[in-house]
């Protein structure tokens, strides 16, 4: 399981929150964010692929179209 980098900022060193809440248009719109700099940063391509499944866990596949987000029920 892949664990979230840790903040840029060099006198901070906390780890780094997944911030989906603009993902509403776009499931890989979303952005690193830190709690204690309340600052956000944009995610590499490498790991917009590695964190696309989120942090639950699981397999390591791809099983549908949905890529687990829930808004986006398969049919
Ligand atoms: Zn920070």
């Amino acid at each position: 399981m892949l664990l979230p980098p840790k903040c840029p900022t060099p006198d901070c060193d906390d780890w780094l929150w997944k911030d989906t809440t603009t993902t509403d248009t776009d499931w890989d719109n979303w952005r690193w964010w830190c709690r204690r700099c309340d600052r956000r940063w944009y995610p590499t391509a490498q790991q917009l692929r590695d964190f696309r499944r989120g942090s639950s866990g699981g397999g390591r596949h791809r099983t549908g179209p949905a890529y687990g987000d829930p808004r986006v029920a398969p049919r």
